[in-house]
């Protein structure tokens, strides 16, 4: 089973057809189908690792100030709580905690996975991201678990490479800022090159830019030690640039998937979205 990074990018993307939106559906596509999904999502951002196991998490809604379209979004997958046991297996020693009724599919998750999987008959697990580890606990975490693959379990990390809310230029619908290329340049040379070198991802001038909160950036670090664990080399699924300060940039691994979903889209129009009421 292959793995993915996906920059999801804003919840919007969930409902747009864009360039974006059909790499996810075309990896999605691509893939053998899993016996389940575990999810590395920027959103669910804890001081724990955790792991969802319940059977039917709930869809959340964790943003505000976007249409009611977005919020009437259901993703009813099911869940799959013997898997939490595995990946606590997986990460031992590192302890990860079952979580059986706090949290649910977030809108990192489910904002691809309608496009990756829009039956929604594949089970989904959420992964936690501890926001009291170092980057080296990340990638070390993405390795351990990527021998979950063989029982064809599909790790998906859900962030952005590069995410700066507070430099977001609403009007720049496809733009980068020169931090923001040079940084998501790097990325994708360490990635291709050497993705097990979690200090050469983040040692580079522009990280701070970059990723002032790490939450986004993280779940690449999943993917890229799933990478190293492999020895599999990731491909670019998909690249671009959205709003000035963010990357929109995806990984596969393992797929053979690396397609042009291009076509000329381009991402999704959100002027009509305060950036102070948004939380992408
Ligand atoms: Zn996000």
């Amino acid at each position: 089973m292959p793995a993915a990074f996906l920059g999801h990018g804003t919840p919007m993307n969930a409902l747009e057809r864009n360039r974006y939106s059909n790499a996810w559906h075309a990896f999605g596509a691509s893939v053998p189908r899993p016996r389940a999904v575990l999810v590395v999502s920027a959103h669910w951002f804890v001081n724990t690792t955790a792991v969802t196991a319940m059977a039917r998490p709930k869809t959340i809604h964790d943003f505000f100030g976007f249409p009611q379209a977005l919020f009437d979004v259901q993703y009813p997958a099911p869940g799959l709580p013997e898997l939490a046991e595995e990946v606590a297996d997986a990460a031992s020693p590192d302890f990860v905690g079952a979580d059986r009724d706090v949290w649910g599919l977030d809108h990192g998750a489910w904002s691809v996975l309608v496009h990756a999987f829009p039956d929604a008959d594949v089970p989904v697990v959420q992964l936690s991201i501890n926001a009291q580890k170092p980057p080296e606990y990340h990638l070390a975490l993405g390795a351990k678990l990527a021998k979950l693959r063989d029982s064809g379990v599909l790790l998906l990390g859900s962030g952005n490479v590069v995410h700066n809310l507070r430099a977001i230029d609403w009007r720049n619908t496809d733009g980068a800022f020169d931090w923001n290329r040079r940084f998501d340049e790097h990325a994708r040379q360490v990635m291709l090159e050497r993705p097990g070198d979690a200090a050469a991802l983040v040692a580079h001038r522009d990280y701070a830019m970059s990723a002032p909160t790490p939450e986004h950036f993280l779940p690449l670090l999943y993917v890229a030690g799933f990478a190293a664990a492999t020895d599999e080399t990731p491909e670019v699924l998909v690249d671009g640039y959205a709003f000035g300060s963010l990357s929109m940039a995806c990984y596969g691994v393992g797929c053979g998937c690396a397609s042009d979903a291009g076509g000329g889209g381009s991402a999704p129009l959100a002027t009509d979205v305060p950036p102070e009421e948004s939380n992408i």
